[in-house]
């Protein structure tokens, strides 16, 4: 047997595109399938009475509890149909703060006590379950006498047949609570957010006349996801790959992104083929997946839905993540949702595209047509920039991870400095209502006259800056900071949470110019005045990465918090506790618990690394190393013996194998002793620390020596699978 690259090579030369992707004479019919796997309304109204559906739809559109009636016979309904699509089984499906999902299967199939054999799902068995998590992560919330973790459904998201190989389970969407119903989930937070900021929207919203007959304002999330593909013999070739989704070693390929020819470029046929499969499991299972193309770096592409509710996109978002691991395997290819597999190649990142509508179907971030529309979206837009300027620090806190710490703040999009961009045109307005006098009436008008021209700014957006962090394009905000393999519920919590908070605040201060008897219009204009001149310092247009930008954000004292330790100490903070408690998005026991989990994730990963890095070099690559420098030795004594002169070329080689050899040796020791001391330190946060300011920096260099071998040592002797074969073959 050749070295596992070698077997791995030869293996991936043999394939061909599965035939689950490949084009049939004629393309299928999208509509006939879509959602055919989710329990949409068409099947709940086929599958229920007239009566339970009403009253579903009702409990679901004002989220209100249902009873156990209800439960009942929407459960009994969601069985009959789970069971006409061949499902056998049930389970909660739900989002610890791991970041992935997780599901508990229990049978329909149940004995009664006189022996007979039943199938059952009762509505107390839909409403709630005990998945004794209690190995997921808690962050303290459980006590150890009390471990166990509740599950509850949430009804506003969809339910749905998950398809593993023959086997459909039912999925059920819940929360993941202690038993005294603390958060121990990414959902209920972000559905306790979406709630305070679409009370806090429909508030704002009867500030103006049109909105008389609104019923509700809805947060809307379109995610776009990143993702890079390698074939699955090359995955199992690097124990880095497999043990840590990234390449902890490797030297550059000499062609890698440079010509910019993968960015919508040819899609190769077996990725194609991946692509159009997932695509159809996506769309049995109601997920709005539109665009499909490559991305920037060799082997990265990217996937995006039409935009949807924030928590069924979540969800959505979720499901996706782990319908690609399974369709990749049937493609004998393995999804990298890392955010930085490959050093020197872009990342992959997760943007939410995030705004408010209505259930008229009004977008409120968007200019429209009319100054009373735009002052309107004036009101949202500010509130908004106000809002980021406020609470940047845990903005960038909810995308902080290990993996993400390679993106933001490392020369790669975007950096960890958190600015707005919103184009000329609008800084332009803004800067004007910023010197207008508003004390008369003139002002007033001049201002309304301005805003009657907003609708122009459609074209100036085209033209994105594509370095900022946080953009507005057009009718929605971008967030470019989140991670590819993150939750997006983290950021999505936090966002609805400080623009909720600061639209109580705007309803606040306008209601109090309006009881001085100053009209409407111009109290709007006021306040969204004091909010411009507050919140302009987090306004940027120019290259987020330059080092001006970032000298320029310091003297205008925005936080530049490059790395996850730091990140994630802003959760910590009394402005934090006081936030998220005022807005009853969680307790402060439920943020330190939030924190936890995050810090100890940090350490976890960065220690995985470590370890996985220290074993690679000191079996892998040390030894490869070493074989060949006697290979040249040998050589050396050849020539010798025959009397020739050992050519310095040789020399240098063995020099510089030896000198590179010892240097790794060397640090690998030191990163384990450094290791060694952090574990036994007491507070997560030192540990954090240590591993951020000293393990990662070593395995750093351990990298430049190592990545030096690859290069002096002869490719049929090097044992890792190199950045070329895994980026361009397929
Ligand atoms: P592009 O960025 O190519 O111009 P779009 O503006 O149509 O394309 O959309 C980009 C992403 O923004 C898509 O994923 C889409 O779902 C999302 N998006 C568009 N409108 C909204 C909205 N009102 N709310 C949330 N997301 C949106
Ligand atoms: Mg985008």
């Amino acid at each position: 047997m050749g070295s596992p690259r070698f077997s791995a090579l030869e293996t991936i030369i043999e394939r061909s595109p599965h035939e689950n992707g490949v084009l049939k004479n004629s393309l299928p019919n999208i509509a006939s399938y879509f959602g055919c796997n989710t329990f949409s309304d068409e099947s709940m109204a086929k599958y229920l009475s007239r009566d339970t559906y009403d009253l579903l739809k009702d409990a679901i559109r004002e989220g209100k509890n249902l009873n156990r009636t209800l439960a009942d016979e929407v459960a009994t309904g969601m069985q009959k149909w789970a069971q006409d699509k061949g499902a056998t089984h049930y389970a909660h499906w739900f989002q610890p703060l791991t970041g992935r999902t997780a599901e508990k299967h229990d049978s329909f199939f149940t004995i009664t006590p006189d022996g007979s054999v039943l199938e059952e799902f009762s509505g107390s068995s839909l409403a709630q379950q005990e998945p004794d998590g209690s190995s997921f992560p808690g962050g303290g919330l459980r006590s150890t006498f009390e471990a166990r973790g509740y599950t509850a459904w949430d009804p506003s998201s969809p339910a749905f047949i998950l398809e593993i190989g023959e086997g459909k389970t039912l999925c059920i969407p819940t929360i993941f609570v202690t038993y005294g119903g603390e958060a121990l989930d990414y959902k209920l937070p972000l559905l306790k957010s979406e709630e305070y900021l679409t009370k806090a929207a429909f508030d704002v919203c009867q500030l103006f006349e049109s909105n008389a007959n609104l019923k509700k304002v809805n947060v809307t999330l379109g995610w776009e996801q990143e993702y890079f593909l390698v074939d699955e013999a090359l995955f199992y070739a690097r124990p880095d790959l497999m043990l840590t989704g990234r390449t902890l070693i490797g030297k550059n390929s000499p062609k890698g992104q440079q010509l910019d020819d993968h960015y919508f470029g040819l899609i190769p046929d077996r990725v194609y083929a991946f692509m159009r499969d997932l695509e159809k499991e996506c769309h049995k299972l109601g997920i709005p997946v539109r665009t499909r193309h490559n991305e920037v770096g060799p082997g990265q592409y990217e996937l995006a839905p039409m935009f949807e509710e924030v928590n069924v996109a979540i969800d959505h978002n979720q499901l996706l993540m782990d319908l690609m691991d399974r369709v990749a395997a049937r493609h004998q290819l393995r999804v990298l949702l890392h955010e930085k597999p490959f050093e020197g190649v872009n990342g992959s990142g997760k943007h939410n595209n995030w705004s408010l509508s209505t259930n008229t179907g009004k977008n409120l971030l968007s200019p429209g047509t009319s100054p009373g529309k735009s002052l309107e979206f004036l009101s949202f837009f500010v509130t908004t920039i106000r809002a980021v300027h406020e609470y940047a620090d845990i903005l960038r806190a909810s995308v902080a991870s290990a993996s993400n710490d390679h993106r933001l703040g490392a020369n790669e999009a975007p950096p960890a400095i958190v600015s707005v961009f919103i184009g000329e045109f609008l800084t332009k307005v803004l800067n004007d209502i910023a010197e207008e006098k508003l004390s008369d009436e003139d002002g007033v008008k001049d201002i309304m006259e301005l805003l009657a021209k907003i609708p122009e700014l459609k074209k100036d957006n085209t033209d994105r800056n594509r370095t900022s962090p946080f953009a507005f394009t057009g009718n929605k905000f971008e967030i470019r900071m989140v991670g590819s393999r993150q939750n997006c519920a983290a950021t999505m919590t936090i966002m609805n949470t400080i623009a909720g908070h600061q639209l109580v605040d705007f309803y606040g201060r306008v209601n109090d110019l309006l009881e001085k008897d100053i009209p409407k219009e111009t109290a709007i204009l006021k306040v969204i005045k004091e909010y411009i001149i507050e919140s302009k310092a987090v306004l940027f247009e120019g290259d987020g990465y330059s080092e001006e930008w970032r000298l320029e954000a310091e003297r205008r004292g925005l936080p530049n918090l490059a790395k996850t330790p730091e990140a994630l100490h802003s959760y910590t903070t009394e402005k934090s506790k006081n936030l998220f408690s005022e807005s009853g998005v969680m307790t402060n026991r439920e943020l330190k618990a939030h924190y936890e989990v995050m810090i100890e994730n940090y350490i976890l990963q960065l220690q995985i690394e470590s370890r996985t890095l220290g074993e690679i070099v000191i079996n892998h690559i040390l030894p490869a190393a070493i074989k060949y420098q006697s290979d040249v030795l040998t050589n050396m004594e050849k020539l010798k013996g025959l009397g020739f002169e050992v050519q310095k070329a040789q020399t240098e080689l063995v020099n510089d194998i030896s000198e590179n050899v010892s240097k790794i040796y060397d640090l690998v020791h030191e990163m384990t002793t450094v290791r060694r001391k952090a574990n036994e330190l007491d507070k997560a946060e030192d540990i954090a620390n240590e591993y951020c300011y000293k393990v990662a920096p070593l395995m750093e260099d351990i990298r430049v020596h190592t990545d030096r071998l690859e290069y002096l040592v002869a490719d049929k002797d090097w044992p890792m699978v190199k950045y070329r074969e895994l980026m361009f073959m397929k």
